[in-house]
């Protein structure tokens, strides 16, 4: 076993909670890997003006939503920092600038949502960093490529949003099925993800983009995975897949195993 990359689609912070086909293929995954040395974690929910890492030892743990229920924001998932990797990924994306970040945030649920059934002892210390949300989707991927030798030094780097995530047109209760349009739109990417990665920066031009992705948020973080699959010549494979409440896209990607 080595240690794989991955993007995983989070979907509902109800996630955290429940045990479903996601879920238990996030745990899967886990178990498929040795356990690493930290997780570098790209969370959707970490979206600002400029780049970041954290590099607090502990990092704390946020609960970025509001509507759910007690027991989510209860939740805690108490996972060490690691402050040498956030100096590492600082060092490894220049003369890209990334800030570290040792006071404002922490854990997101992006973040901790899928970790509660990858790592659900919280025993891998994990870091975020942030998304750049003026730089294009081509940005995204560049650095994602640039982290790649992080794969070899034992880290888990890990992409969480959702490859098609209207909220807008959220159809509750549709549990497992989606609209048309998301489904194209995450077929599409699934041919570019397996086919050519480094083709990524095409969904930038999709005619289904602003249905699909009205920010690209949940979007960008595949960028990382595809960009370091690309550098590093590997095959992606999908982990679970579909489209959920209409306009959400679950599917989860890895470097193959
Ligand atoms: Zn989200």
């Amino acid at each position: 076993m080595t240690t794989r990359a991955a993007f995983l689609g989070h979907g509902s912070p109800m996630n955290t909670l429940e045990h479903n086909t996601y879920t238990e293929a996030w745990a899967a995954f886990g178990r498929s890997i040795e356990r690493p040395k930290a997780v570098l974690a790209i969370s959707a929910h970490w979206y600002l003006g400029v780049s970041a890492v954290t590099s607090m030892d502990h990092p704390r743990v946020i609960h970025d939503f509001g509507g759910f229920p007690r027991q989510l924001f209860e939740f805690d998932y108490p996972a060490a920092g690691n402050p040498a990797l956030a100096r590492r990924v600082a060092e490894l994306v220049e003369p890209t600038h990334v800030a570290l970040d040792d006071h404002s945030w922490g854990l997101d649920h992006g973040t901790w949502s899928v970790l509660a059934h990858v790592f659900p002892e919280a025993d891998v210390p994990v870091v975020q960093l942030s998304i750049d949300a003026t730089k294009p989707l081509a940005w995204h991927r560049d650095l994602g490529a640039k982290l790649a030798p992080l794969v070899d030094e034992d880290v888990l780097v890990l992409g969480s949003g959702n490859i098609v995530h209207n909220l807008g047109a959220i159809a509750w209760g549709q549990d497992g099925q989606g609209y048309d349009w998301a489904q194209r739109f995450d077929d599409d990417a699934r041919e570019l993800l397996l086919d050519r990665p480094e083709a990524i920066d095409q969904l930038a031009g999709h005619p289904l983009l602003a249905q699909a992705a009205p920010t690209p948020d949940h979007l960008l973080p595949v960028a990382y995975l595809a960009g370091l699959a690309a550098a590093r010549g590997e095959a992606l494979e999908v982990l679970v897949d579909g489209c959920t409440m209409g306009s959400l896209s679950m599917t989860s990607y890895a470097t193959a195993a």
